[in-house]
Protein backbone atom coordinates (compact mmCIF):
# COMPACT_ATOMS: atom_id res chain seq x y z
CA UNK A 1 0.00 0.00 0.00
CA UNK A 2 1.24 3.33 -0.91
CA UNK A 3 1.32 5.68 1.57
CA UNK A 4 -0.63 9.29 1.72
CA UNK A 5 1.67 12.09 0.03
CA UNK A 6 1.66 15.60 1.50
CA UNK A 7 2.48 18.81 -0.35
CA UNK A 8 2.89 21.25 3.12
CA UNK A 9 4.07 20.86 6.24
CA UNK A 10 1.87 20.90 9.45
CA UNK A 11 3.42 22.93 11.91
CA UNK A 12 3.84 20.35 14.79
CA UNK A 13 4.00 21.97 18.18
CA UNK A 14 5.48 18.84 20.51
CA UNK A 15 4.23 19.10 24.21
CA UNK A 16 5.27 17.51 27.64
CA UNK A 17 5.26 14.33 29.91
CA UNK A 18 2.10 12.02 29.55
CA UNK A 19 0.94 13.50 26.45
CA UNK A 20 4.20 13.40 24.63
CA UNK A 21 4.91 10.21 25.12
CA UNK A 22 1.18 9.39 23.96
CA UNK A 23 2.01 11.80 20.28
CA UNK A 24 4.90 9.62 19.89
CA UNK A 25 2.86 6.59 19.75
CA UNK A 26 0.11 8.25 17.85
CA UNK A 27 2.86 9.10 14.97
CA UNK A 28 4.11 5.96 15.33
CA UNK A 29 1.60 3.60 14.88
CA UNK A 30 -1.77 5.40 13.44
CA UNK A 31 0.29 8.22 11.07
CA UNK A 32 3.66 7.19 9.70
CA UNK A 33 2.39 3.72 8.44
CA UNK A 34 0.02 5.43 6.42
CA UNK A 35 0.87 9.14 5.39
CA UNK A 36 4.12 10.07 4.17
CA UNK A 37 3.98 12.62 7.19
CA UNK A 38 5.39 16.07 6.30
CA UNK A 39 5.36 18.58 9.26
CA UNK A 40 7.88 21.41 9.94
CA UNK A 41 8.95 20.27 14.11
CA UNK A 42 8.93 22.69 17.09
CA UNK A 43 9.56 21.48 20.28
CA UNK A 44 7.17 23.11 22.58
CA UNK A 45 8.49 20.85 26.03
CA UNK A 46 9.33 22.99 28.67
CA UNK A 47 12.95 22.02 28.80
CA UNK A 48 13.99 22.95 25.87
CA UNK A 49 10.92 26.27 25.61
CA UNK A 50 13.85 27.18 28.40
CA UNK A 51 16.87 26.34 26.42
CA UNK A 52 15.72 28.82 23.31
CA UNK A 53 14.26 31.60 25.94
CA UNK A 54 10.65 30.70 25.24
CA UNK A 55 12.11 31.81 21.45
CA UNK A 56 10.34 28.28 20.15
CA UNK A 57 6.96 29.07 21.09
CA UNK A 58 7.03 32.55 19.38
CA UNK A 59 8.44 30.39 16.06
CA UNK A 60 6.03 27.68 15.90
CA UNK A 61 3.56 30.36 15.77
CA UNK A 62 4.94 32.37 13.00
CA UNK A 63 5.17 29.26 11.27
CA UNK A 64 1.68 28.66 11.92
CA UNK A 65 0.85 32.15 10.14
CA UNK A 66 3.34 31.04 7.12
CA UNK A 67 1.72 27.38 7.10
CA UNK A 68 -1.96 28.22 8.08
CA UNK A 69 -2.13 24.82 9.80
CA UNK A 70 -0.47 23.64 13.33
CA UNK A 71 -1.42 20.57 15.53
CA UNK A 72 0.22 21.17 19.19
CA UNK A 73 0.69 18.63 21.52
CA UNK A 74 -0.45 19.53 25.69
CA UNK A 75 2.78 21.78 27.31
CA UNK A 76 2.83 22.95 30.91
CA UNK A 77 2.39 25.84 32.11
CA UNK A 78 5.06 26.81 34.39
CA UNK A 79 4.30 27.55 38.07
CA UNK A 80 6.55 27.54 41.60
CA UNK A 81 6.78 23.69 41.77
CA UNK A 82 7.33 23.56 37.84
CA UNK A 83 10.24 25.96 38.25
CA UNK A 84 12.23 24.11 40.63
CA UNK A 85 11.32 20.82 39.12
CA UNK A 86 12.96 21.56 35.57
CA UNK A 87 15.17 24.43 36.83
CA UNK A 88 13.88 27.36 34.81
CA UNK A 89 15.21 30.41 34.20
CA UNK A 90 11.88 31.92 34.37
CA UNK A 91 8.46 31.40 35.01
CA UNK A 92 7.94 31.08 31.10
CA UNK A 93 4.00 32.15 30.02
CA UNK A 94 1.35 29.73 29.30
CA UNK A 95 2.48 28.63 25.14
CA UNK A 96 -1.56 28.50 24.52
CA UNK A 97 -1.50 32.51 25.74
CA UNK A 98 1.71 33.75 23.50
CA UNK A 99 0.36 31.37 20.39
CA UNK A 100 -2.99 33.20 20.83
CA UNK A 101 -1.82 36.87 21.27
CA UNK A 102 0.21 36.56 17.70
CA UNK A 103 -2.21 34.65 15.98
CA UNK A 104 -5.83 36.62 17.49
CA UNK A 105 -7.45 33.75 17.46
CA UNK A 106 -10.66 32.23 19.19
CA UNK A 107 -10.53 28.93 20.95
CA UNK A 108 -13.22 26.32 19.86
CA UNK A 109 -14.00 23.40 22.26
CA UNK A 110 -16.14 20.15 20.96
CA UNK A 111 -17.00 16.91 22.79
CA UNK A 112 -16.12 13.89 20.79
CA UNK A 113 -19.62 12.18 20.81
CA UNK A 114 -19.92 8.08 20.90
CA UNK A 115 -22.44 5.57 22.14
CA UNK A 116 -22.16 4.14 25.18
CA UNK A 117 -20.78 7.56 26.75
CA UNK A 118 -24.16 9.51 27.47
CA UNK A 119 -24.50 12.96 27.95
CA UNK A 120 -26.24 13.87 31.58
CA UNK A 121 -28.54 15.87 29.25
CA UNK A 122 -30.49 12.95 27.27
CA UNK A 123 -31.45 15.85 24.33
CA UNK A 124 -28.20 16.08 23.28
CA UNK A 125 -27.22 13.84 20.35
CA UNK A 126 -24.71 15.98 18.75
CA UNK A 127 -21.91 17.55 19.96
CA UNK A 128 -21.54 21.25 21.12
CA UNK A 129 -19.36 23.29 20.62
CA UNK A 130 -18.13 26.29 22.75
CA UNK A 131 -16.48 29.78 21.38
CA UNK A 132 -15.48 31.97 23.84
CA UNK A 133 -14.29 35.74 23.32
CA UNK A 134 -10.62 35.67 24.81
CA UNK A 135 -10.33 39.13 25.31
CA UNK A 136 -11.70 41.92 28.13
CA UNK A 137 -14.97 42.51 30.14
CA UNK A 138 -14.27 41.04 33.89
CA UNK A 139 -10.74 39.76 33.01
CA UNK A 140 -9.69 43.19 32.49
CA UNK A 141 -11.88 45.31 34.78
CA UNK A 142 -11.11 48.12 37.15
CA UNK A 143 -12.61 47.63 40.97
CA UNK A 144 -12.82 49.98 43.85
CA UNK A 145 -14.36 49.08 47.03
CA UNK A 146 -16.02 52.28 48.14
CA UNK A 147 -15.48 52.87 51.79
CA UNK A 148 -18.49 55.71 52.50
CA UNK A 149 -21.09 57.94 50.95
CA UNK A 150 -19.70 59.45 47.53
CA UNK A 151 -20.03 59.50 44.06
CA UNK A 152 -18.93 57.52 41.29
CA UNK A 153 -18.47 58.70 37.46
CA UNK A 154 -17.16 57.07 34.67
CA UNK A 155 -15.15 59.52 32.79
CA UNK A 156 -14.13 59.61 29.30
CA UNK A 157 -11.19 62.26 28.22
CA UNK A 158 -10.68 62.13 24.41
CA UNK A 159 -7.27 62.81 23.09
CA UNK A 160 -8.16 66.49 22.61
CA UNK A 161 -9.13 67.02 26.26
CA UNK A 162 -12.88 66.93 26.29
CA UNK A 163 -14.48 65.24 28.71
CA UNK A 164 -17.54 63.15 28.97
CA UNK A 165 -18.98 61.49 32.26
CA UNK A 166 -21.45 59.56 33.11
CA UNK A 167 -23.11 58.74 36.84
CA UNK A 168 -22.90 54.97 37.84
CA UNK A 169 -23.93 55.72 41.39
CA UNK A 170 -24.43 58.05 44.69
CA UNK A 171 -23.65 56.30 47.56
CA UNK A 172 -25.13 56.77 50.78
CA UNK A 173 -22.89 54.02 52.54
CA UNK A 174 -20.27 51.61 51.72
CA UNK A 175 -20.29 49.66 48.10
CA UNK A 176 -18.33 47.96 45.48
CA UNK A 177 -17.68 49.45 41.66
CA UNK A 178 -16.68 47.78 38.42
CA UNK A 179 -15.11 48.77 34.97
CA UNK A 180 -14.74 47.18 32.14
CA UNK A 181 -13.75 47.68 28.56
CA UNK A 182 -13.87 45.80 25.43
CA UNK A 183 -12.50 46.60 21.68
CA UNK A 184 -14.66 46.57 18.70
CA UNK A 185 -11.30 45.49 16.95
CA UNK A 186 -11.44 42.53 19.49
CA UNK A 187 -15.07 41.67 18.80
CA UNK A 188 -14.59 42.25 15.25
CA UNK A 189 -11.94 38.97 15.22
CA UNK A 190 -14.10 36.99 17.22
CA UNK A 191 -16.89 37.18 15.24
CA UNK A 192 -14.91 36.62 11.89
CA UNK A 193 -13.21 33.41 13.65
CA UNK A 194 -16.73 32.52 14.63
CA UNK A 195 -18.39 33.24 11.25
CA UNK A 196 -15.89 31.32 9.41
CA UNK A 197 -15.74 28.08 11.66
CA UNK A 198 -19.15 27.55 11.41
CA UNK A 199 -18.87 27.65 7.44
CA UNK A 200 -15.78 25.42 7.76
CA UNK A 201 -17.84 23.09 10.24
CA UNK A 202 -21.64 23.53 8.09
CA UNK A 203 -22.68 24.47 11.77
CA UNK A 204 -25.42 26.81 13.10
CA UNK A 205 -23.69 29.51 14.85
CA UNK A 206 -25.91 31.06 18.12
CA UNK A 207 -24.81 34.00 19.72
CA UNK A 208 -26.49 35.77 23.04
CA UNK A 209 -25.59 38.61 25.21
CA UNK A 210 -27.61 40.60 27.20
CA UNK A 211 -28.42 43.56 25.15
CA UNK A 212 -31.93 44.54 26.48
CA UNK A 213 -30.16 45.27 29.96
CA UNK A 214 -26.87 46.54 28.64
CA UNK A 215 -27.93 48.84 25.87
CA UNK A 216 -24.83 50.11 25.04
CA UNK A 217 -21.59 47.32 25.97
CA UNK A 218 -23.92 44.26 25.37
CA UNK A 219 -25.42 45.72 22.30
CA UNK A 220 -22.70 46.80 20.93
CA UNK A 221 -21.24 43.25 20.47
CA UNK A 222 -24.70 42.34 19.16
CA UNK A 223 -24.08 44.60 16.33
CA UNK A 224 -20.98 43.97 15.59
CA UNK A 225 -22.06 40.18 14.79
CA UNK A 226 -25.05 41.32 12.40
CA UNK A 227 -22.98 43.82 10.80
CA UNK A 228 -20.05 41.59 9.59
CA UNK A 229 -22.95 38.70 9.39
CA UNK A 230 -25.24 41.09 6.77
CA UNK A 231 -22.21 42.24 4.76
CA UNK A 232 -19.57 39.18 4.93
CA UNK A 233 -20.96 35.96 5.56
CA UNK A 234 -24.88 35.82 4.64
CA UNK A 235 -24.75 34.60 1.40
CA UNK A 236 -21.91 31.78 2.34
CA UNK A 237 -24.26 30.66 5.30
CA UNK A 238 -27.19 30.69 3.02
CA UNK A 239 -25.31 28.26 0.29
CA UNK A 240 -24.44 26.63 3.19
CA UNK A 241 -27.61 26.17 4.73
CA UNK A 242 -26.86 27.01 8.00
CA UNK A 243 -28.09 29.67 10.20
CA UNK A 244 -26.80 32.42 12.46
CA UNK A 245 -29.38 33.06 15.34
CA UNK A 246 -29.17 35.90 18.03
CA UNK A 247 -30.32 35.69 21.13
CA UNK A 248 -30.54 36.96 24.74
CA UNK A 249 -28.20 34.79 27.25
CA UNK A 250 -30.79 33.64 29.39
CA UNK A 251 -32.61 32.51 26.18
CA UNK A 252 -30.08 30.85 24.69
CA UNK A 253 -29.11 28.71 28.12
CA UNK A 254 -32.95 27.37 28.14
CA UNK A 255 -32.79 26.37 24.24
CA UNK A 256 -29.34 24.36 24.38
CA UNK A 257 -30.75 22.70 27.41
CA UNK A 258 -33.60 21.35 25.45
CA UNK A 259 -31.81 21.48 21.95
CA UNK A 260 -29.94 17.90 20.09
CA UNK A 261 -26.37 20.01 19.77
CA UNK A 262 -24.54 20.21 16.68
CA UNK A 263 -24.38 23.91 16.40
CA UNK A 264 -21.90 26.35 17.87
CA UNK A 265 -22.30 28.38 20.61
CA UNK A 266 -20.52 32.13 20.28
CA UNK A 267 -20.04 33.08 23.92
CA UNK A 268 -18.62 36.58 25.93
CA UNK A 269 -15.85 35.69 27.86
CA UNK A 270 -17.03 35.19 30.96
CA UNK A 271 -20.44 33.47 29.71
CA UNK A 272 -17.25 30.71 27.67
CA UNK A 273 -15.55 30.23 30.69
CA UNK A 274 -18.88 28.99 32.78
CA UNK A 275 -20.87 27.26 29.78
CA UNK A 276 -17.39 25.82 28.35
CA UNK A 277 -17.11 24.22 31.90
CA UNK A 278 -20.89 23.06 31.77
CA UNK A 279 -20.94 21.92 28.57
CA UNK A 280 -17.18 19.69 29.22
CA UNK A 281 -18.76 18.18 32.13
CA UNK A 282 -22.08 17.29 30.87
CA UNK A 283 -20.67 15.33 27.91
CA UNK A 284 -18.35 13.16 29.99
CA UNK A 285 -14.92 13.51 29.77
CA UNK A 286 -12.41 16.30 29.41
CA UNK A 287 -10.41 13.22 27.64
CA UNK A 288 -12.67 13.56 25.12
CA UNK A 289 -12.97 17.08 24.24
CA UNK A 290 -11.14 18.36 21.35
CA UNK A 291 -9.87 21.91 20.71
CA UNK A 292 -9.03 24.51 17.97
CA UNK A 293 -8.02 27.79 17.65
CA UNK A 294 -9.26 29.67 14.78
CA UNK A 295 -7.81 33.33 13.82
CA UNK A 296 -9.72 35.71 11.65
CA UNK A 297 -6.82 35.93 8.90
CA UNK A 298 -7.94 31.86 8.77
CA UNK A 299 -4.88 30.06 10.62
CA UNK A 300 -5.70 26.57 12.54
CA UNK A 301 -4.53 24.95 15.54
CA UNK A 302 -5.31 22.01 16.87
CA UNK A 303 -5.11 20.54 19.84
CA UNK A 304 -6.77 18.37 23.13
CA UNK A 305 -8.65 20.55 25.48
CA UNK A 306 -7.21 18.81 28.23
CA UNK A 307 -3.61 19.12 30.08
CA UNK A 308 -0.61 16.87 29.87
CA UNK A 309 -2.19 14.24 32.13
CA UNK A 310 1.17 14.87 35.14
CA UNK A 311 -0.41 12.14 37.40
CA UNK A 312 -0.37 9.44 35.00
CA UNK A 313 2.82 10.85 33.68
CA UNK A 314 4.60 10.13 37.23
CA UNK A 315 3.75 6.71 36.99
CA UNK A 316 4.53 6.17 33.81
CA UNK A 317 8.59 6.93 35.00
CA UNK A 318 7.70 4.63 37.84
CA UNK A 319 7.48 2.35 35.36
CA UNK A 320 3.99 2.00 36.47
CA UNK A 321 1.05 0.69 33.95
CA UNK A 322 -0.71 3.79 32.60
CA UNK A 323 -4.19 3.93 30.83
CA UNK A 324 -4.41 7.38 28.98
CA UNK A 325 -7.24 8.69 26.77
CA UNK A 326 -5.60 9.50 23.39
CA UNK A 327 -8.52 9.96 21.93
CA UNK A 328 -8.73 14.31 22.33
CA UNK A 329 -5.10 14.23 20.84
CA UNK A 330 -5.61 11.72 17.89
CA UNK A 331 -8.61 14.21 17.18
CA UNK A 332 -6.45 16.93 17.17
CA UNK A 333 -3.91 15.67 14.49
CA UNK A 334 -7.20 14.33 12.35
CA UNK A 335 -8.34 18.03 12.59
CA UNK A 336 -5.11 19.48 11.15
CA UNK A 337 -4.79 16.37 8.65
CA UNK A 338 -8.31 17.21 6.99
CA UNK A 339 -7.22 21.00 6.88
CA UNK A 340 -4.12 21.04 5.28
CA UNK A 341 -5.99 18.45 2.83
CA UNK A 342 -8.81 20.56 1.94
CA UNK A 343 -6.66 23.85 2.02
CA UNK A 344 -3.99 21.39 -0.40
CA UNK A 345 -6.70 19.93 -2.21
CA UNK A 346 -5.62 16.07 -1.24
CA UNK A 347 -8.59 14.44 -0.63
CA UNK A 348 -7.09 10.89 0.61
CA UNK A 349 -5.42 13.13 3.13
CA UNK A 350 -8.56 14.49 4.46
CA UNK A 351 -10.43 10.94 3.63
CA UNK A 352 -8.20 9.60 5.81
CA UNK A 353 -9.01 11.82 8.79
CA UNK A 354 -12.24 10.69 8.91
CA UNK A 355 -11.33 6.99 8.64
CA UNK A 356 -9.20 7.91 11.41
CA UNK A 357 -11.33 9.12 14.07
CA UNK A 358 -14.30 6.43 12.75
CA UNK A 359 -11.92 4.24 14.03
CA UNK A 360 -11.59 5.86 17.31
CA UNK A 361 -15.56 6.19 17.53
CA UNK A 362 -15.77 2.19 16.77
CA UNK A 363 -13.18 0.88 19.21
CA UNK A 364 -15.07 2.34 21.92
CA UNK A 365 -18.19 1.44 20.72
CA UNK A 366 -17.23 -1.83 20.82
CA UNK A 367 -16.03 -1.69 24.23
CA UNK A 368 -12.19 -1.31 23.99
CA UNK A 369 -11.37 1.85 26.13
CA UNK A 370 -9.20 3.41 28.34
CA UNK A 371 -10.16 3.31 32.46
CA UNK A 372 -11.29 7.13 32.03
CA UNK A 373 -14.09 5.90 29.67
CA UNK A 374 -14.60 2.90 31.20
CA UNK A 375 -15.95 4.17 34.54
CA UNK A 376 -18.53 6.22 33.00
CA UNK A 377 -19.55 4.29 30.00
CA UNK A 378 -23.01 2.41 29.95
CA UNK A 379 -21.38 -0.14 27.72
CA UNK A 380 -21.79 -4.16 29.80
CA UNK A 381 -18.15 -5.46 30.89
CA UNK A 382 -16.16 -2.71 28.69
CA UNK A 383 -12.26 -4.11 27.89
CA UNK A 384 -9.91 -1.88 30.16
CA UNK A 385 -7.14 -1.01 28.00
CA UNK A 386 -3.35 0.63 28.70
CA UNK A 387 -2.44 3.60 26.84
CA UNK A 388 -0.31 1.74 23.94
CA UNK A 389 -3.02 -1.38 23.67
CA UNK A 390 -5.74 1.38 23.17
CA UNK A 391 -3.91 3.19 20.41
CA UNK A 392 -2.83 -0.67 18.90
CA UNK A 393 -6.96 -1.72 18.77
CA UNK A 394 -7.42 2.12 16.87
CA UNK A 395 -4.55 0.75 14.87
CA UNK A 396 -6.28 -2.70 14.27
CA UNK A 397 -9.86 -1.13 13.56
CA UNK A 398 -8.31 1.44 11.09
CA UNK A 399 -7.05 -1.61 9.08
CA UNK A 400 -9.94 -3.26 9.11
CA UNK A 401 -12.03 -0.20 7.82
P1 LIG B 1 -4.90 17.55 33.02
O1 LIG B 1 -3.60 17.22 32.44
O2 LIG B 1 -5.98 17.86 32.06
O3 LIG B 1 -5.35 16.32 33.94
C1 LIG B 1 -6.26 16.40 35.01
C2 LIG B 1 -6.86 15.03 35.30
O4 LIG B 1 -7.89 14.78 34.34
C3 LIG B 1 -5.89 13.88 35.15
O5 LIG B 1 -5.14 13.69 36.33
C4 LIG B 1 -6.82 12.74 34.81
O6 LIG B 1 -7.55 12.29 35.97
C5 LIG B 1 -7.83 13.43 33.91
N1 LIG B 1 -7.43 13.41 32.49
C6 LIG B 1 -7.13 14.48 31.71
N2 LIG B 1 -6.82 14.08 30.49
C7 LIG B 1 -6.91 12.74 30.48
C8 LIG B 1 -6.69 11.75 29.48
N3 LIG B 1 -6.31 12.09 28.24
N4 LIG B 1 -6.86 10.45 29.83
C9 LIG B 1 -7.25 10.11 31.05
N5 LIG B 1 -7.46 10.99 32.05
C10 LIG B 1 -7.30 12.31 31.75
O7 LIG B 1 -4.81 18.78 34.01
P2 LIG B 1 -3.74 19.11 35.18
O8 LIG B 1 -3.26 17.85 35.80
O9 LIG B 1 -4.39 20.13 35.97
O10 LIG B 1 -2.53 19.79 34.42
C11 LIG B 1 -1.32 19.13 34.10
C12 LIG B 1 -0.45 20.07 33.29
O11 LIG B 1 -1.10 20.36 32.07
C13 LIG B 1 -0.18 21.39 33.96
O12 LIG B 1 1.20 21.65 33.98
C14 LIG B 1 -0.92 22.41 33.12
O13 LIG B 1 -0.20 23.61 33.03
C15 LIG B 1 -1.00 21.74 31.79
N6 LIG B 1 -2.17 22.11 30.95
C16 LIG B 1 -1.94 22.32 29.64
C17 LIG B 1 -2.98 22.59 28.76
C18 LIG B 1 -2.67 22.79 27.31
O14 LIG B 1 -1.54 22.69 26.90
N7 LIG B 1 -3.67 23.08 26.52
C19 LIG B 1 -4.29 22.63 29.25
C20 LIG B 1 -4.51 22.40 30.61
C21 LIG B 1 -3.44 22.12 31.44
P3 LIG B 1 -7.06 11.08 36.90
O15 LIG B 1 -5.73 11.50 37.44
O16 LIG B 1 -8.13 11.03 37.93
O17 LIG B 1 -6.97 9.84 36.08
MG1 LIG C 1 -13.87 27.97 33.53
Amino acid sequence: MSKIQMTTPLVEMDGDEMTRILWQMIKDELLLPFIDLKTEYYDLGLEHRNETDDKVTVESAEATKKYGVAVKCATITPNAARMTEYNLKEMWKSPNGTIRAILDGTVFRAPIVVKGIEPNVKSWKKPITIARHAYGDVYKNTEMVIPAAGKVELVYTSEDGKEERALVHTFNGPGVVQGQHNLNDSIESFAHSCFKYALDTKQDLWFATKDTISKKYDHTFKDVFQEIFDKEYKDAFDKAGIEYFYTLIDDAVARVMKSEGGFIWACKNYDGDVMSDMISSAFGSLAMMTSVLVSPAGYYEYEAAHGTVQRHYYKHLKGEETSTNSVATIFAWTGALRKRGELDNIPELSAFADKLEKACIKTIEEGKMTKDLALITSIENPTVLNSRDFIIEIRKTLESL
